[in-house]
């Protein structure tokens, strides 16, 4: 006969028959523990888990009937399969035993063939069960364990830690901007990128570990004689790990970055439920804090310093402000029923390299690039084709009430260029990886003018501040336009190179006044109550900046 399971607990208090029932197994090829009375065999089953328990009804402590039930009640890693060897035969008995969780009954004294082959009916039995359990705990994506071996597992650890008072922590992990990954990638690469996170972690844990696929795009794992320290450490460790993940899209390859939240045992951790709870909250501030980091349970949602929130939110560019705040505008845009030579002359005179289409009524439907009008074979009548046909529909856009600092960390953490800023899906405005550039530029220029005590208090003083700027861009501007007229007038041989260098500092000055005049119409909407939105004026013009162009 050949059976996998090989584990045996013989539960028998008469040293004879507990002895002489060893030496049998272990002839026939078993791994036998003994234990003596009731207590002892409840205390190795959980231990041990062995495969099999074969007790003898009769125990000194207790007897075979209650030590059955105990071990169904306790939290094991698997199935423990139970004989149970009564020495009265009849129907009543073995009712009582088998509903006292026994798998099986035998009188005594056992019949030695008999007993092996109800020991190999077993083994099938278990095989199956291990097999189904495996199936039912198996996440089919990745090949880790799912959410229900995560919760089995944490709450067999959380008894132990408890049991023993050692420490215990747990994590829960979100990828970041999943939704965002799927989009512009499919989901297909989504997959990928889950497979690879769920991959790394358990090949960075320790075989006592459990990494387990929570569900979505989100893992769990439970680290037993971790403690709070140690487990952000990891976390760490492996917030580090995925953000150098290789995930191919195409010819190029994903971003992929996780927020985690920690929680760890402690006194106030009374069960399972709590500490989950506790994990999930970390994780929620971990998301609040801007994402691609680690949060524990046990620190402050305001990082336990408020002045040093406060410090931070002064010196942050984006703080308190939206899209619309950071967005180039007007925009040009194109409608789907316009032709691509339409497209090819905006192109072409404007300077820009992709233009936003909008249906009738006006909302956002696509975007078409210099590229796309490229592959084409333009000759004769493709001229006339209508941009729908050509154009990209994926355009990424963003409501103009977004938090900036998600659009900037899209554009940082993507290979795409810039984004749409949409009002209730209408173009308003882009935001493209230049813009954000000359934000950072212009906002620290303009706070380094402001005196300490005014940076923070005085609105009024920022706006006339702002305003200042602006009149200095404006000068410097109109200096470089004289400048470049006289060049021109001179009608000198070798003029062409000065004119292109005139003309660049021009493109850049202008650039810089636009982003200026976004900062000083705020910081004047700031200290001017009631002032009404950002106007959209009607008139078109580059819906990025041609130095933005001429960069690609
Ligand atoms: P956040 O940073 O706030 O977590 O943003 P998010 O976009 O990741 O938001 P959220 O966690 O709510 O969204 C999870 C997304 O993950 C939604 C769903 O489309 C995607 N997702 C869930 N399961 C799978 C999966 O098995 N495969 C793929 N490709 N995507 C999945
Ligand atoms: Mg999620
Ligand atoms: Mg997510």
């Amino acid at each position: 006969m050949d059976s996998h399971f090989r584990q045996i607990l013989v539960a028998e208090s008469d040293p004879h028959l507990r002895q002489q029932l060893s030496a049998y197994l272990s002839a026939s090829g078993y791994q036998v523990s003994e234990a003596s009375d009731a207590d002892e065999a409840l205390h190795l089953a959980r231990r041990e888990c062995p495969h099999f328990l074969i007790a003898s009804e009769k125990l000194a402590n207790g007897n075979g009937m209650e030590l059955c039930q105990r071990i169904r009640e306790s939290i094991l890693p698997h199935y423990v399969y139970m004989i149970l060897l009564t020495e009265q035969e009849g129907d009543n008995t073995r009712l009582a035993g088998l509903k006292s969780g026994a798998d099986d009954v035998l009188p005594q004294p056992w019949d030695h063939e008999e007993l092996l082959w109800r020991l190999w009916t077993a083994d099938r039995i278990l095989a199956r069960e291990r097999r189904l359990s495996e199936l039912a705990m198996t996440d089919a994506l990745t090949g880790i364990p799912n959410r229900l071996r995560f919760t089995e597992a944490l709450a067999r650890e959380f008894e132990r830690a408890l049991r023993h008072q050692a420490p215990l922590s747990c994590v829960l992990i979100d990828l970041d901007h999943f939704k965002t990954i799927n989009d512009l990638h499919g989901h297909a690469v989504g997959d990928a990128a889950i497979k690879a996170v769920g991959l790394l972690l358990s090949s960075h844990s320790r075989v006592w570990d459990h990494v387990c696929r929570f569900g979505g795009e989100e893992f769990c794992v439970v680290l037993p004689e971790t403690s709070a320290e140690e487990a952000v450490r990891w976390g760490e460790r492996m917030r580090a790990s995925i953000t150098n993940l290789d995930v191919r899209a195409g010819s190029g390859s994903v971003n992929v970055s996780a927020s985690f939240g920690v929680a760890s045992r402690d006194e106030g951790t009374r069960s399972v439920k709590d500490m989950l709870a506790r994990a999930d909250d970390a994780l929620r501030s971990a998301k609040q804090a801007g994402r691609d980091r680690v949060w524990h349970a046990s620190w402050r949602k305001d990082a336990g310093n408020h002045s040093q929130g406060e410090v931070a939110r002064a010196f942050d560019p984006f703080a308190d402000k939206q899209a619309r705040d950071i967005m180039m505008c007007p925009i040009i845009t194109l409608n789907e029923s316009d032709t691509v030579a339409t497209a090819a002359d905006y192109f072409l005179r404007m300077r820009v390299n992709s233009l936003p289409i909008v249906n009738d009524v006006g909302l956002l439907t696509g975007i078409i690039s210099e590229k796309d009008l490229m592959i084409l074979d333009l000759v004769g009548d493709a001229w006339k084709t209508p941009v729908r046909q050509v154009m990209k529909t994926n355009v990424v856009s963003y409501e103009e009430n977004t938090p900036a600092r998600i659009v900037y960390e899209f554009l940082c953490r993507l290979t795409i260029r810039r984004v749409i800023v949409v009002h209730q899906g209408k173009p308003v405005g882009v935001i493209s990886r230049g813009s954000i550039l000359r934000w950072f530029g212009n906002w620290g220029e303009i706070r380094e003018y402001l005196p300490r005590e005014e940076r923070l208090a005085s609105e009024e003083f920022h706006h006339r501040r702002s305003k200042s700027l602006l009149v200095e861009w404006v000068q410097r501007l109109a200096t470089q336009v004289s400048e470049l007229q006289r060049t021109v007038a001179m009608d000198e041989f070798d003029f062409v190179p000065s004119v292109v260098d005139h003309a660049t500092r021009i493109q850049e000055l202008t650039n810089d006044l636009l982003a200026s005049t976004q900062i000083h119409y705020f910081a004047a909407a700031d200290s001017v109550r009631g002032i009404p939105p950002l106007p959209v004026p009607p008139v078109v013009s580059s819906p990025e900046t041609p130095d933005d162009a001429s960069r690609r």
